[in-house]
């Protein structure tokens, strides 16, 4: 069974572990960098990035990350969550931990439509499903290596890249369970995998150290 936390520093972390539960999973609340070491899925959720950042600024937050997604960990991020997984922010620029290759607007549906609710439907299925959008943020750029699975008319809210999935809206606000499925099943992979995160083509980029380590992860 993969192992899924919530980062539980800020934001709407509550009803993303209710959302997980209903599903039968035991969610673990994420407030330090420790407890990293033992997920297979993380969701980072909505909430405001700025205050997200100020409250990360306690632990190692980036490190201990960027060394959880190199390990083949799986990321959630839902807006604000989205805002911080992505390599560049504007409106206004501000620090990113770059694990998903979006350019990424804060706020970007201006005040008069800050908030709403509307369907979407997911590319590869047809699946419709029921997307708040909450002074949300929009995708203006993609590298080649992120697919979009969900659009609104033609702009990208749902993408995943390898093991980043990332939404401009609350998937946890809405009954429907599609995307907590879906991501269960990505960090699953790698429990399947027997948490063998070579397959991973971040794992690339593991320094020497780190590959020692995970090799003692993998033969242990
Ligand atoms: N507007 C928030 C930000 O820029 C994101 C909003 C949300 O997470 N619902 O961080």
């Amino acid at each position: 069974m993969a192992r899924i936390g919530v980062l539980a520093l800020q934001g709407n972390f509550a009803k993303h572990a209710a959302a997980f539960e209903e599903l039968g999973e035991r969610v673990v609340e994420v407030r330090h960098t420790a407890p990293l070491e033992k997920l297979d899925g993380l969701v980072i959720p909505g909430g405001e990035s700025t205050t997200l950042l100020n409250l990360m600024r306690d632990e190692p937050w980036f490190e201990a990350l960027r060394d959880y997604h190199s390990r083949g960990g799986a990321l959630f991020g839902t807006c604000a969550g989205a805002i911080l997984l992505s390599r560049r922010v504007r409106n206004p620029e501000q620090p990113s931990l770059g694990l998903l290759d979006a350019v990424i607007r804060r706020n970007a549906f201006g005040r008069q439509v800050d908030s709403f609710e509307t369907k979407i439907a997911l590319d590869a299925s047809q699946q419709r499903l029921t997307a708040v959008f909450i002074r949300a943020p929009r995708f203006v750029e993609l590298g080649q290596g992120v697919e979009v699975l969900a659009r609104l008319g033609d702009e990208p809210v749902l993408v995943r890249q390898n093991l980043v999935l990332a939404a401009t809206f609350h998937p946890e606000l809405t009954r429907d369970r599609q995307l907590q499925r879906m991501f269960i099943d990505m960090a699953s992979e790698r429990v399947a995998s027997g948490n063998d995160d070579s397959r991973h083509p971040a794992a690339d980029s593991i320094p020497p150290g780190l590959a020692a380590e995970r090799q003692r992860r993998i033969t242990c």
